[in-house]
Parts: structure tokens; sequence; C-alpha cells
């Protein structure tokens, strides 16, 4: 189990991304919304997807979770 977090900003395409707590490129902590543990990005994503409709994975930390 992981404890994974999302952006709460977003990219510039409009994308929160979800990261991994051992992700290089985690939010500081005032710029993320934890999540809560699963034992794979995509149960990750889609509660991501409660608060921002538009999540996507990292693609570095949860590649099979993010789509282009
Ligand atoms: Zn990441």
């Amino acid at each position: 189990m992981k404890t994974y977090y999302v952006n709460q900003n977003a990219q510039p395409n409009g994308d929160h991304e979800v990261h991994t707590d051992d992700c290089r490129y985690l939010p500081t902590s005032s710029n993320r919304k934890e999540l809560g543990q699963f034992s794979s990005c995509k149960p990750a994503v889609e509660e991501a997807k409660k608060t921002y409709s538009k999540s996507n994975g990292c693609k570095t930390c949860c590649p099979d979770c993010h789509t282009s």
C-alpha cells in the first residue's frame, strides 16, 4: 500500500496529477490533498476525481494511470 496525493494546482492542460508519497514530483504539503492509502494508482485516481474531475496519474510514479 502506498499513500497517494493529488496536486491541488492544475497542470497547464487542466489535469490534476496524482502522486505517491515517494515521487520526486510530489507537490509541497500546502499544494497537495491526501487521498489515502491504495494498493494501486487506479482507485487513487478515482478518489481524486471526486474532487477534481480532471485527474490523471503522474507519468513518473503512476505510469499505469497516466493518459495523455
Ligand atoms: Zn508522481
